[in-house]
């Protein structure tokens, strides 16, 4: 078949009836081409289906019942003003609220293997919607995620298999339609539903422009492309047209939101610019990342990135910090899934700056209190600089408590309080 388009659009693209038709449009453009479109679960669903696994989790039944009832009106009110008919598409959505509802009822098993389960319904739903949407237009293929992308048993942050992957989409996707896929998820080789990390359709998309060896990638956003900060936050925004791979990656890294951080290295391993385009205005220029050695324009990046957590440990006796209290705290880290976005230790301390979870914070706190004195500052956020420049960095910090600092030449890093 001829190298097909991929496109991904995110929560927001899709989030009512009207995004629904305007993205059912842009396909429309293009729908000449062999085209993989995937798509996240609508809107902000995922909170939606994270509060249900924390009914679950406290065994509030319940309310997780009243909680997937409100997923469903949701759902059902973007479909009423989508279909004149909605009977076949709601009978579809139904019963993945049944499945849904009997597994959450009767589930035994691993909190993060009950979030996969529950929360992949996001995807799965609103795929629904979609394809039947885009498909009274266009040739449109439902395509189930789970059977194309194989994943190890990682419940939260699944890595791809790429062998297996790469075999299943081949012989999976249909080059004459638009094959309509399921962000972010995939299945364990036993077929359970799996997770590769909140906000993970980016890497979807890159998995499928890998496995097809597309020429392209397109992510479509509520942005003109990629700017140097998050206009939500920052005031006096640049739309960076062109970005090195490598770049990309740091400022992923960093927490700049408009790409996962897994998304680049897929495409930079064999060459496949990413476009990011808006949604709003799809045929204006957006940025497209790889191809060139440095950003067009070259411009200081802001990053600002909230919920976080600071945890500060101090041995019990004063003892020094040595590689094998790191190398412990690190494997706790990493069992329980605690991102560390920043580290920095004294004598007798290590700090980190985490990721805020609520339920798992908890857990690695009281693993760590046997061992060391604790002391835990939940409600901080983390500005990040990239190319700072000393104005820059005086106005984004003005009036801020900051609670710890880190600089390197490219880079200076603020922990400060929120308020
Ligand atoms: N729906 C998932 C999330 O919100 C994946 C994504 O949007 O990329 O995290
Ligand atoms: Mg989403």
């Amino acid at each position: 078949m001829s190298t097909p388009l991929i496109f991904k659009f995110g929560g927001a693209s899709v989030k009512d009836a009207a995004s629904v038709k305007n993205v059912a449009k842009i396909i429309a453009l293009f729908a000449q081409r062999p085209m993989v479109v995937v798509v996240s679960a609508m809107g902000k669903m995922t909170n939606a289906f994270e509060e249900v696994v924390g009914h679950w989790s406290t065994n509030e039944l319940g309310l997780a019942r009243e909680k997937i009832g409100a997923i469903r009106e949701y759902h059902f009110t973007i479909i009423e003003a989508l279909f004149a008919d909605s009977t076949l598409v709601k009978a579809e959505v139904q019963e993945l609220i049944d499945q849904l509802s009997k597994g959450v009822d009767k589930m035994e098993c691993s909190y993060s293997e009950a979030y996969d389960y529950i929360v992949h319904h996001g995807e799965l739903i609103s795929t629904k919607i979609i394809a039947a949407y885009v498909g009274i237009e266009t040739p449109t293929v439902w395509q189930d995620t789970r059977l194309l992308i194989h994943t190890d048993a990682q419940f939260r942050r699944a890595t791809v298999h790429w062998e297996e992957t790469t075999q299943a989409i081949l012989k999976r996707i249909v080059p004459g339609k638009v094959n309509v896929v399921q962000g972010f998820i995939g299945a364990s080789s036993t077929g359970k539903p799996t997770t590769l990390g909140r906000e993970g359709s980016d890497y979807t998309g890159a998995v499928f422009a890998f496995c097809l060896g597309a020429d392209s990638l397109t992510i479509w956003k509520d942005v003109p492309g990629m700017l140097n900060a998050d206009p939500k936050t920052f005031q006096n925004t640049t739309k960076i047209d062109r970005l090195p791979f490598n770049e990309a990656i740091e400022l992923a890294f960093y927490g700049a939101s408009i790409i996962h951080p897994k998304t680049i290295q897929p495409l930079k391993k064999k060459g496949i610019p990413l476009h990011i385009k808006s949604f709003v205005d799809p045929t204006a220029q957006g940025t497209i990342i790889g191809g060139v050695d440095r950003a067009i324009p070259e411009v200081p990046n802001f990053i600002l990135k909230k919920n976080q957590a600071l945890l500060q440990l101090k041995t019990k006796d004063l003892a020094f910090i040595a590689e094998h209290h790191l190398s412990a705290i690190y494997q706790l880290f990493a069992d329980h899934g605690v991102v560390v976005n920043l580290m920095r230790n004294t004598a007798t301390k290590a700090v980190f700056c985490i990721n805020h979870d609520a339920i798992i914070i908890p857990k690695v706190v009281a693993e760590l209190t046997g061992s060391f004195d604790l002391e835990l500052e939940s409600d901080v956020a983390l500005l990040t600089i990239r190319h700072y420049r000393k104005e820059d960095e005086q106005k984004e910090t003005q009036g801020l408590e900051i609670l710890l600092e880190q600089r390197t030449p490219d880079v200076v890093q603020f922990v400060f309080k929120r308020f």
